[in-house]
């Protein structure tokens, strides 16, 4: 479970989330939806370590998150196949991970099946698609079982194929236990993936509800 309390970032005089409160529970998948600009982003960097909060705080499972203990427990943004080393293949990417991060590589094949890259496991991610890139880069966050995954604006780009996997994708993981949040600014994609929904708007909460009653009542 992710918890956030009176969560705030400000850039100068701009403040981008204002004293968010509410938590993220595992089990269902919960959106959080906002136009562009809201904070959506500013948010799951402090969720994942990655920036600091000008005041409140994130605990996950109760414990304040340290990503340098812990790196591949949770995820960020999506991998990019050009980001990876352009020698390696899809495979060899995924060992050099299993092996600095102390998983056992014969990780590799599940998330490879899980991802539909078993394919292309010995091709160099250099050609991949962009949908195929980002089936690689949950690869490599599933690698080490993660209990909590956060996509930001995951179908961004994506072929209508691809936004359906991702979103089986998601819901397969929530209801294997695992707390899954994920990002975007439409409405119509939020109410096709998410069981529960955080709305926010300039940084602020304006919704923390059940899929179902927030369309009920919107
Ligand atoms: P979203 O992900 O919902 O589109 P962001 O979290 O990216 O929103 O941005 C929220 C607000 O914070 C925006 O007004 C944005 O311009 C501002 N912002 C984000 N990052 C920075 C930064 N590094 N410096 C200054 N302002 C920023
Ligand atoms: P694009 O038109 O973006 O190049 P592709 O035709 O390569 O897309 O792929 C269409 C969809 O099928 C994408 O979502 C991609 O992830 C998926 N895909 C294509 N080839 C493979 C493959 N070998 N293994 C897994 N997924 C694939």
């Amino acid at each position: 479970m992710i918890e956030l309390a009176e969560l705030t970032k400000r850039y100068g005089a701009k403040t981008a989330v204002d004293r968010l409160t509410f938590a993220v529970r595992p089990g269902v998948v919960t959106g959080f939806l906002g136009p562009n600009g809201a904070g959506k982003s500013t948010t799951m960097r402090m969720i994942l370590g990655l920036d600091h909060p000008t005041s409140g705080r994130v605990t996950i499972d109760g414990r304040p998150y340290d990503r340098l203990t812990r790196p591949l427990t949770y995820i960020g943004g999506l991998l990019e196949a050009k980001s990876v080393h352009p020698g390696r293949t899809a495979y060899h990417h995924l060992l050099c991970l299993a092996q600095s991060n102390g998983v056992d590589p014969r990780r590799i094949d599940e998330v490879l099946d899980l991802v539909g890259l078993t394919g292309v496991a010995r091709k160099r991610p250099k050609g991949f698609s962009l949908g195929m890139g980002q089936r690689l880069g949950i690869a490599s966050a599933l690698l080490g079982d993660p209990r909590i995954l956060m996509f930001d604006e995951p179908v961004n780009g994506l072929d209508p194929e691809g936004i359906h996997w991702i979103r089986n994708l998601m819901k397969q993981l929530a209801a294997g236990g695992r707390t899954v949040f994920v990002s975007s600014h439409l409405m119509s994609e939020m109410a096709l993936t998410a069981e529960h929904l955080v709305v926010i708007g300039q940084g602020r909460l304006l919704a923390d509800t059940s899929m179902a009653r927030f369309i009920e009542e919107n």
